[in-house]
């Protein structure tokens, strides 16, 4: 059966946060990634997220419901906005740490990564910062259909020399590519 993605609840606060006791996948990246284009993708609409014209705006926390297997995708903000004060910058982090680290119903956290940019440094802390902390991370290259096969691949070997040995999966939300290979790969993490 075809999962279907249902928005359940926007909260701002990691107090608000507890109340979600279902297993979880989380989603994150810089802003500009590509998020809310994947997430509309998942979902199979076209504007169940709100695709962001000004990046950064957005400091909401998404939870998405999907059915029918019952555990959610949670949709982090978007990091790396460079508007945005340090003071804000260092929130968020805060944030998602503390999210992270103490949400215990998590079962992995999916990194959104440009296929066109080098290693980002925001990148590099938050992935690094998962496997610190015993994270399973789910890598995905977004916009795929801005890179060549050959740069395609490259990357993909880039991040998992970084990663330790796990290689992105490779989306984009304009052609679909590999967005049912990450439908296949989110539901298996939530079932281990
Ligand atoms: P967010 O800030 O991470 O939520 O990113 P958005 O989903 O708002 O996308 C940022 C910009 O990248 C928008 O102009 C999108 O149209 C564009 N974009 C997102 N995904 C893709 C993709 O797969 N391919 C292409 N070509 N553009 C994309």
């Amino acid at each position: 059966m075809q999962p279907v993605l249902e928005l359940e609840a926007t909260v701002y606060t990691l107090e608000q946060m507890r109340a979600f006791d279902a297993p979880q996948i989380a989603l994150a990246g810089r802003s500009n990634v590509g998020k809310s284009s994947l997430v509309n993708a998942l979902a199979r609409r076209k504007a169940l997220a709100k695709i962001s014209a000004t990046p950064g705006k957005t400091r909401s926390i998404n939870y998405y419901r999907v059915k029918p297997d019952g555990f959610y995708v949670v949709d982090l903000p978007g990091y790396g906005y460079a508007k945005c004060s340090k003071e804000e910058r260092q929130k968020w982090a805060e944030l998602i740490e503390r999210y992270l680290s103490t949400c215990p119903t998590l079962k992995a956290l999916t990194v959104l990564l440009d296929s066109r940019l080098e290693p980002q440094q925001l990148d590099l802390d938050l992935t690094s910062f998962a496997r610190k902390s015993g994270i399973t991370l789910l890598p995905v290259l977004t916009k795929a259909d801005k890179c060549s096969q050959r740069e395609r691949a490259e990357r993909q070997r880039q991040w998992r020399d970084i990663l330790g040995g796990i290689a992105p999966l490779v989306v984009s939300a304009k052609t679909g590519m590999g967005v049912d290979n990450l439908w296949a790969s989110l539901r298996k993490v939530v079932t281990v």
